[in-house]
């Protein structure tokens, strides 16, 4: 296998962008793997300038809850960009759609995304894409915000401007972005909000908060109370939610606000109830001090940055010279090259025998199930299964069928299925390439239901299929 970088080989596919691949990528003497975006600017010339801004913005930042940058390589046609590996999949695999998850892990997952916008408004920086699509999971279970494709700085030494540009994900945008001029900090507040109702509830309340829309007029004028998302959720939740969904943005709840909340700031057991304050008191010290430590660590280790090369006034680095490349992820070369392995695994008949457990280490992913069929009749079944449902598809060489089609708001939704044979068994995985993750799942979940009867039911599928 030859290096993709001295020392480095390329390991399989992450997921998709809107500019192109995320790819694994594995140091072979100290078994690192960091998450490496590729953008073809060949096919996406238009996506220069966003990569700089991009990267110009996401190497300012440092952050317990925010993908690490590591550097960029810029080459011919190819932007390449270094990232954190996040080894827990996307958020949104942890959403049952129109189920939600527990209240106590809603609660984890939203202290840590508020405390990375917390964090990005520190340094003056709007995200403006909060999504779960955006949200990833590290191999702790800890929330990373990823994705800088649309963030700005809004405050600079102290000056701030409000914003112009319409961006974002239409049902996580704030009502004052549809109609601009709007401040940064709302903005991206209220996409946090719109993130713990579909934590909470596995839905979305609006395609968006405009006065186009019946459920978001109802909302607005207190007429929700008996209709969904609303009425899953207990008034607890519905009370902090009430604040952070305001649609005059200076009436918002501020970061502050939302920390002083009991919702926030009492933690739930597993049963669903607060926990006492004393014991809470102790635990939150304690996570203080170690977060603190960590941001002291990580700031100091990323700063100076050396110049590096000078490519149209920026500078850019290969992944060896980015000063404070460091990390601690137990990235197993074995694991690792498994999943190299993987990529020409694909639709082919082997002998390597490859491990279950390895592979469900490597990647914590939702939509997937093993078959008891061959690949052959697997692939049959799924096809015949989408002719059913009217899907529009096409399968390649390699057996990767590309599913298109439209979700409830009528926006594209593009996704895959790849299928892989390992330990002599058949693993169906699913993919989101575009559109809304929730969605995705649903679509998931009712092709899992028609192609039950050939789903392989033993313990390990258990585990990983919701
Ligand atoms: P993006 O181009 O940032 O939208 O990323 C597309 C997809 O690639 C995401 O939804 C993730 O599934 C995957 N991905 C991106 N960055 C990482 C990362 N740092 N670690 C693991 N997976 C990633």
């Amino acid at each position: 296998m030859t290096d993709f970088v001295d020392g480095w080989i390329l390991g399989h596919t992450l997921g998709e962008g809107a500019y192109g691949e995320v790819k694994l990528v594995i140091n072979k003497a100290t078994e690192e793997a960091v998450a490496m975006k590729m953008v073809d600017l060949s096919k996406h010339p238009d996506a220069r300038r966003t990569v700089r801004k991009e990267t110009t913005i996401h190497r300012m930042l440092s952050n317990p809850n925010i993908i690490q940058y590591f550097g960029q390589r810029s080459e011919k046609n190819m932007e390449y960009i270094f990232l954190e590996y996040a080894s827990g999949g996307e958020l949104f695999d942890k959403i049952e759609p129109d189920i939600g998850m527990p209240k106590w892990e809603a609660q984890k997952y939203f202290r840590q995304l508020i405390s990375a916008v917390e964090y990005l408004h520190s340094r003056g920086v709007a995200h403006r894409d909060l999504k779960p699509e955006n949200l990833l999971l590290d191999e702790n279970d800890n929330l990373k915000v990823s994705d800088f494709g649309l963030a700005t700085v809004y405050r600079l030494q102290g000056k701030e401007r409000s914003l112009d540009t319409r961006c974002g994900t239409l049902p996580y945008v704030a009502p004052e972005v549809l109609e601009r001029p709007y401040q940064a900090e709302p903005a991206d507040i209220w996409s946090s909000g719109i993130i713990l109702v579909a934590l909470l509830a596995g839905e979305l309340p609006w395609d968006q908060a405009s006065a186009e829309c019946p459920e978001y007029e109802a909302w607005k004028n207190g007429k929700y109370m008996s209709v969904t998302p609303w009425k899953k959720l207990d008034k607890f939740s519905l009370s902090l939610i009430k604040h952070i969904l305001v649609h005059e943005p200076s009436r918002r709840f501020k970061i502050s606000e939302i920390k002083k909340h009991a919702w926030f700031r009492d933690n739930f057991s597993e049963d669903g109830n607060p926990i006492e304050r004393d014991v809470v008191d102790g635990l939150r010290a304690k996570r203080f001090h170690k977060d603190e430590e960590e941001v002291l660590m990580r700031t100091c280790l990323s700063q100076p940055e050396l110049p590096g090369k000078e490519t149209n006034g920026l500078s850019t680095f290969t992944i060896e010279e980015r000063p404070g490349f460091s990390f601690s992820q137990p990235a197993h070369m074995e694991d690792l090259l498994l999943s190299t392995q993987l990529q020409t695994l694909a639709y082919t008949q082997t002998q390597t025998q490859t491990s279950l457990s390895t592979f469900q280490k490597m990647v914590r992913r939702m939509t997937r199930f093993f078959v008891k069929t061959e690949c052959d009749t697997t692939v049959k079944r799924l096809i015949s299964c989408l002719k059913k449902e009217s899907y529009t598809y096409r399968i390649n060489e390699c057996g990767i069928i590309t599913i298109s089609s439209m979700d409830r708001r009528k926006m594209p939704l593009v996704f895959k299925i790849n299928i892989h044979e390992m330990d002599g068994k058949i693993l169906v995985d699913f993919r989101l390439s575009k559109g809304c993750g929730l969605e995705f799942k649903r679509r998931f979940l009712k092709i899992k239901e028609k192609v039950d009867d050939i789903i392989a039911r033993d313990s390990s599928n258990h585990r990983q299929v919701s």
